[in-house]
């Protein structure tokens, strides 16, 4: 009977575990496509089949978006200021994350250019603590904005975050009333901020900065709310409708402006900082 499972053609080439370094593949999780890693890397890290957005790291962004860019402030760190422990210490924890290259919290900062364009862009990190929002975080963006708007350089924040961090307490949530403010005062002023809310974008996140943009975009399929559905759903006793909480529903119920996909992200924000540009009373770059 194993013979039906033999070979007879030399013609006919397989590839074995053994050819194929380690990830090189890998399984869309939404339908189920085998895609190489190479086509990830040229496609966005976007599915072929059902162009489900897989997570892109801050680097992969900003080398999306910009022509040219350099990081600010790489060397902020969390203090652990609870001395924070429950099931492992949040010194530990902070110490693991930060023994990788180039990661020091749950956002990085970058300033650089789109074609001729200046522009200031966060990224949040949801592989650091889930993206969560703490000292560090509150601090990065509220630096961002005071520099777009000394400088009168647009800002974009691209968010993936689970909401507050937990492990900073009251602190933590302190950083909703800060960033809040200062973007008060920056908008009041004719600044542009575009945010861009991936997959997924939570809590104290959401129900802050996120929301505040004057353009707000946001990538296929990203689930985006505050609180998780199981807890509205217990909360208000009712079924949800399909879909709650989805960007496509939420642009359909005006909480966003509009669903970017990755290709267009670079110059969709070209021609949103353009048109911008092009009013009367804003003037970029004119510091
Ligand atoms: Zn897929």
């Amino acid at each position: 009977m194993t013979q039906w499972f033999r070979r007879k053609s030399n013609k006919i080439n397989t590839i074995s575990k053994k050819d194929t370094k380690e990830g090189t593949w890998i399984k869309c999780p939404n339908c189920g496509a085998v895609l190489s890693q190479n086509f990830l890397i040229e496609n966005f890290s976007c599915c072929r089949s059902c162009n489900f957005h897989f997570k892109m790291t801050p680097k992969e962004y900003v080398k999306l978006i910009f022509d040219e860019y350099e990081e600010l402030w790489e060397n902020i760190k969390s203090q652990d200021p609870l001395n924070f422990v429950a099931s492992k210490s949040y010194k530990d924890q902070l110490k693991k994350y930060n023994e990788q290259p180039g990661v020091s919290d749950a956002i990085r900062v970058f300033s650089g250019k789109i074609h001729t364009m200046a522009l200031n862009l966060c990224v949040m990190d949801f592989s650091f603590i889930g993206g969560s929002m703490g000292s560090v975080v509150g601090e990065k963006i509220s630096r961002a904005i005071t520099l777009s708007q000394t400088k009168r350089i647009p800002l974009v924040i691209i968010c993936s975050s689970g909401g507050a961090r937990m492990q900073e307490g009251a602190i933590s949530l302190m950083q909703l009333a800060k960033i809040c403010s200062k973007l008060s005062e920056f908008s009041s002023k004719t600044n542009l901020l575009i945010t861009i809310l991936t997959n997924p974008t939570m809590g104290g996140t959401t129900a802050s900065y996120a929301m505040l943009g004057d353009v707000i975009l946001a990538e296929p399929n990203a689930l985006i709310g505050f609180a998780g559905q199981r807890v509205i759903k217990q909360t208000i006793g009712e079924d949800l409708p399909e879909g709650f909480q989805k960007a496509e529903f939420l642009k359909e119920h005006g909480f966003i402006d509009d669903i970017l996909a990755r290709d267009k992200m670079k110059e969709t924000l070209f021609s949103l900082i353009n048109f911008f540009s092009s009013k009367e009373d804003v003037k970029f770059n004119e510091a």
